[in-house]
């Protein structure tokens, strides 16, 4: 007899994107080079810049290694209200700013400051994987939107509002990603500026991670809901790990830039849920804020990544339109692509079976779509170099032509 066990919403943590890591290192064990194309983690392929680096040793040596402001040190929550004004005209204020350990704490504090047991809120499918076990972390349910295939993988507003007509317990908040993970798409000014309206008119708390909203590809226009949501109560996600070049820094922020009562309490409450847990990573807040101080370091290091990116993704579309047995919606930013099997044709069961078929037999990793609510298709990352990518999609289109082939 056991004297203790798990809780009920402990069942729901698992990611979908480092499931298959155990069987990847079994392969490498057996000798087998494996090609990683699952982790959206840019340090890998574009080291982070040297000034940021600089500037991390030189906090360091300037002994930032205590504790730090709960909230974010004040040389980075300035910075943060410097990027926001130079770049999307928002005013913000010290206290619209709550720096976290990467976006990935931001949703948790969320979650737990929002959801109670049973409460509902609305993300879309596909999601980034962490929102639904974020909900279900402390009881609650999502709603499931959309963002539509067919059009371009924008959001689909009529679904939208068919999911929220009529509810008697409006959910606690709508969540959108825009650049998106995993579809790379930017999401258009008409969709961002209706979904606020539907936001407004039910008096939902709208929250855009826009983690991605740097790497945007040439001809594709980002907005932030900042931007337009002006008196309709949101919060902004961002943080150190994409533009920044620096997901092992842990650095993440929330902005609620609003004054209505529902904003102001949310960002106290958030503020006490950063000095429950002490602080962020004192060194590499510094190392944030000189990165987003150096303006002119930055655009050099962030249009080079943009640029080697875009080829890399555009390299790996042009060899995936040779694939009969995949569809795949031309990405517009972050450094995701994520295509639609034709499973029956491949005879395989589904999207699961798909990829780890493909990790066992061609030694190429990726993730399943339906660790991203959509399923029967798959997410590559397309941040490795042109070769590395080419030779991964050639080995995706052999392994699907074998399978369209065998069991016949
Ligand atoms: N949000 C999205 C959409 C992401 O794709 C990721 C990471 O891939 C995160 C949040 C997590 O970000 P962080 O490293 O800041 O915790």
């Amino acid at each position: 007899m056991t004297a203790w066990k798990l809780s009920a919403p402990s069942k729901y943590v698992h990611s979908a994107i480092r499931e298959d890591d155990d069987l990847a290192d079994e392969l490498r064990k057996a000798g087998k080079e494996i090609i990683k194309l699952s982790s959206g983690d840019p340090p890998v392929y574009f080291p982070t810049p040297k000034y940021v680096i600089d500037a991390y040793v030189e906090a360091l040596r300037n002994g930032k290694t205590s504790y730090s402001r709960s909230q974010g040190v004040p040389e980075l929550v300035n910075a943060i209200i410097d990027r926001y004004r130079n770049r999307y005209g928002i005013e913000l204020e010290d206290q619209d700013v709550l720096v976290t350990s990467g976006v990935a704490e931001a949703l948790t504090f969320l979650n737990s400051a929002l959801i109670d047991v049973s409460d509902a809120a609305v993300i879309l499918m596909p999601y980034y994987t962490q929102y639904p076990v974020a909900i279900r972390m402390f009881g609650g349910k999502f709603l499931l939107g959309r963002y539509d295939e067919e059009n371009g993988w924008d959001i689909d507003l009529g679904e939208l509002a068919r999911i929220l007509k009529g509810r008697r317990r409006k959910p606690k908040y709508m969540l959108i990603t825009n650049p998106n993970n995993p579809t790379g798409t930017v999401l258009s000014k008409r969709a961002l500026e209706e979904v606020i309206e539907i936001a407004n008119e039910h008096r939902i708390l709208l929250i855009s991670d826009e983690i991605y909203d740097e790497i945007v590809f040439e001809g594709a226009n980002l907005v932030s809901v900042g931007e337009l949501a002006k008196g309709v109560p949101h919060v902004i996600l961002n943080g150190a790990s994409k533009a920044f070049d620096a997901t092992g820094f842990r650095i993440g922020y929330a902005i609620v830039p609003g004054h209505d009562a529902l904003s102001e309490e949310l960002k106290h409450k958030l503020a006490d849920y950063c000095r429950v847990r002490l602080c962020a990573n004192t060194p590499a807040q510094y190392a944030l804020a000189a990165a987003m101080n150096n303006r002119a370091e930055h655009e050099k290091a962030v249009s080079e990544m943009v640029r080697a990116i875009k080829q890399r993704v555009e390299s790996a579309m042009k060899l995936l339109a040779e694939n009969p047995y995949l569809t795949t919606v031309r990405p517009r930013g972050a450094f995701y692509i994520f295509p639609r099997i034709d499973m029956r044709s491949l005879k395989l069961r589904d999207d699961k079976e798909f990829v780890e078929s493909l990790l066992k037999e061609k030694y190429v990793q990726t993730t399943r779509g339906s660790g991203f609510g959509a399923p029967n298709h798959f997410r590559i990352v397309s941040l490795a170099p042109s070769t590395i990518i080419g030779e991964s999609i050639e080995r995706v289109n052999d392994f699907c032509e074998e399978h369209s082939k065998s069991r016949q």
